[in-house]
């Protein structure tokens, strides 16, 4: 079916996906149930915000527990954005994607003081909000203010490429999911329908093996009627991604590790890390160490994978004799990159390794931490 043919259709599909939501919404922490929303109870904004910054490219099974902590830790706006950036990194450590967390933190500023504590309900005004593009400012006027918004996330998509086959490749096809959508979405209870439409993607409409079978709207799908559903979405090819080399370096005397602020602009900016060698998206790690001495090489440890790149990582520990990091007086050393673009030693702290897991690592230095811990208990 083309997308200029479902008009006809659009009041059907909608009406059997919102009535599955009924007895089928997933339970989550920033959602307030069907039954309770149908009598006009909208869940709190800064929840709704919250938890959306949070699933942008990550599972709903990774965010409930950070959006346990944060909402715990910061109940309001307010109150995050009375936290310093540092704490909400480190809280963010392992969500991954940290450009999301340093704009959460102007968001909750922005709003706590320019916006006086209130989201804005509109769209167009939701949108101006640092770290809010599209899908986020529709989904939050959608579900926490009640208005009609088309909301488009990655298991929306495959479902209506899927009932309406769409078959223009991604990125080319969000047009015509888009139009879809609007022809699909209600007046009235946007957001409970954009959340099943979420809920039949995530959990019935699966990238693979989907389980046509319990789905509400198979008499209605024409990837269905063709048999091969998972042609849908049309991607276009996978490009390969280039490959990096870093090193990191393992600087550890009496029980504590070497620490550093990694400088406030770049990949992992403003983060705790171990020290490394200046790699990036863009280029190899030089390799060089940042202290003279003695160095064990364990090549190739850490393999981790970036949007736009792989890296692979080695780990340098050091051998020599015992130093100590004080705070350092010149340009080179302080807490943006030294000379070598690396992050200089000037913020170095000392963390023990016990407590190791809360330094709030992002996972690429979680990974070679807990290589070294485990090969230290081996050897
Ligand atoms: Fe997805 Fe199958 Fe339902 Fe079609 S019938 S929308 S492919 S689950």
């Amino acid at each position: 079916m083309g997308v200029d043919k479902i008009t006809g259709e659009a009041r059907n599909i909608t009406a059997k996906i919102s009535e599955h939501y009924v007895d089928n919404a997933r339970k989550l922490p920033w959602r307030i149930p069907p039954q309770l929303s149908a009598s006009g109870i909208l869940p709190d904004p800064y929840h709704v915000w919250l938890s959306e910054v949070m699933l942008q490219q990550t599972t709903v099974a990774a965010v409930i527990a950070y959006f346990k902590t944060f909402t715990a830790r910061w109940p309001t706006a307010a109150d995050l954005a009375a936290a310093e950036e540092t704490e909400v990194l480190a809280a963010w450590a392992g969500l991954g994607y940290y450009a999301r967390a340093r704009n959460l933190h102007k968001c909750a500023r922005h709003v706590a003081g320019a916006l006086g504590g209130s989201f804005p309900e509109r769209e167009t005004e939701l949108l101006k909000l640092p770290g809010v593009g599209a899908y986020t400012a529709a989904a939050i006027a959608a579900i926490a203010f009640g208005r009609r918004a088309v909301v488009v996330d990655a298991n929306i998509e495959r479902l209506a490429a899927r009932l309406f086959a769409i078959a223009t490749p991604l990125p080319g096809g969000k047009a015509d999911i888009r139009s879809a959508m609007d022809a699909l979405t209600p007046e009235v209870g946007a957001g409970d329908f954009a959340q099943a439409c979420m809920d039949i993607g995530a959990t019935i409409c699966t990238a693979k093996s989907p389980k046509c079978g319990i789905c509400p709207v198979q008499m209605h799908c024409a990837a269905y009627a063709q048999g091969d559903q998972e042609s849908y979405p049309v991607k276009p090819p996978k490009k390969a991604k280039p490959l990096r080399k870093g090193r990191f370096f393992w600087i550890e005397q009496g029980g504590q590790l070497l620490l550093v602020t990694r400088p406030s602009k770049g990949m992992l900016g403003s983060m705790r890390a171990l020290p490394d060698d200046g790699w990036a998206a863009s280029t190899n790690g030089h390799g060089e160490p940042p202290l003279n001495g003695d160095w064990q090489v364990h090549e190739n440890v850490v393999q981790h994978s970036f949007t736009h790149f792989s890296l692979e990582v080695d780990v340098a520990v050091y051998q020599g004799d015992m130093i100590a990091i004080n705070k350092c007086d010149n340009d080179k050393c302080g807490n943006d990159k030294n000379d070598k673009g690396q992050a200089g030693l000037g913020n170095a702290i000392w963390w023990p390794i016990d407590g190791i897991e809360d330094a709030g690592l992002p996972t690429l230095f979680t990974k070679a931490v807990r290589w070294a811990v485990k090969r230290k208990r081996e050897v």
